[in-house]
């Protein structure tokens, strides 16, 4: 099953470098889940060819301008191009009254339902859930209430061995059963067990994305075996005292969750705009955890 990180924005703060404040999308099947939305984050959907009105769920970390600014502006977007399909934004619930008074200001009435529904960052909490996959948020450490998210797909139907089912006594629906581990009845009364004619599906994928947050063990527990980790890595380590004044994270640090964590891939990003060169921040990462990336927008990562 599909699972792609596409990343659009990669910068901290302000834009500089040619890189922009934060935001990605998340694709796990045919779903398209937004995550942070920096200012200009419809343009670089647009740039990127992202299937954007596909998306029907947006996740936002917590509430500093370069995590949210492009969200007036996309939904007012979607409201232009005659969107009707709900959208559901998990935030910090402030944001809610937020958009609320944009909207208001400008007499704006959306041609399609805006829900809002409030992360918690006391704990681990699920906050979306379908055949497909699974979303929670958890708590990061950081200057005001932020929520990492967990991207937890589901397990795959079971594959039919065509060797095995073909020419059997049964119908096209129980092929259906069958990918879901049912045994079933062919049209003779003989029991077929479902895990003798099929094989496992592809097994889960997990995708961590960590934002604004100061180096904290407590993070570990909730990310642990996640296939892939994307984590803030807005310092070197000679920047630490100003990591560490700002709630921010080191690239070593966030190499250093990566290997306590026990991720496959490390993603670092939320780069500060002092670096126009990022390879010393993933030299530093390196050192501690040899499989990291630059986030680098336009970059599709498979999870
Ligand atoms: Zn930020
Ligand atoms: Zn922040």
């Amino acid at each position: 099953m599909d699972f792609h990180v596409h990343i659009l924005g990669s910068n901290s703060a302000i834009a500089d470098h040619g890189r922009h404040p934060t935001s990605q999308v998340v694709s796990i099947s045919n779903h398209y889940m937004l995550v942070d939305c920096g200012e200009g984050t419809q343009e670089r959907l647009k740039e990127f060819k992202v299937k954007w009105f596909r998306i029907d769920h947006i996740f936002i970390s917590h509430l500093h301008g370069d995590h949210y600014y492009g969200l007036i502006g996309l939904l007012t977007t979607y409201n232009l191009l005659k969107r009707t399909q709900p959208l559901t934004i998990y935030s910090p619930l402030l944001l809610k009254d937020i958009i609320a008074l944009q909207l208001k200001a400008s007499q704006t009435q959306l041609n399609y339902e805006l829900k809002f529904i409030d992360t918690k960052d006391d704990g681990q909490h699920l906050l979306l859930e379908n055949e497909q996959l699974e979303v929670h948020s958890f708590p990061l450490y950081h200057k005001i209430p932020t929520t990492g998210f967990l991207f937890k797909q589901k397990e795959g139907e079971r594959r039919l061995l065509v060797e095995k089912v073909e020419g059997l006594p049964i119908e096209r629906t129980d092929y259906a059963l069958l990918k879901k581990g049912i045994d079933i009845t062919d049209k003779e009364g003989n029991r077929i067990n479902a895990e003798a004619v099929t094989v496992a599906g592809s097994s889960p994928k997990t995708y961590a994305f960590c934002s604004d947050t100061t180096y904290n063990k407590s993070l570990v527990s909730h990310i642990t075996d996640a296939d892939l980790l994307y984590h803030e890595a807005t310092f070197l380590e000679n920047d630490r005292e100003r990591a560490e004044e700002t709630k921010h994270s080191t690239a070593l640090q966030a190499a250093q969750i990566a290997k306590q964590s026990n991720v496959k891939k490390l993603l670092i990003g939320h780069f500060s705009s002092r670096y126009p060169d990022l390879s010393d921040l993933l030299k530093e990462a390196q050192s501690v955890f040899t499989n990291t990336a630059l986030a680098e927008e336009g970059e599709v990562f498979e999870v």
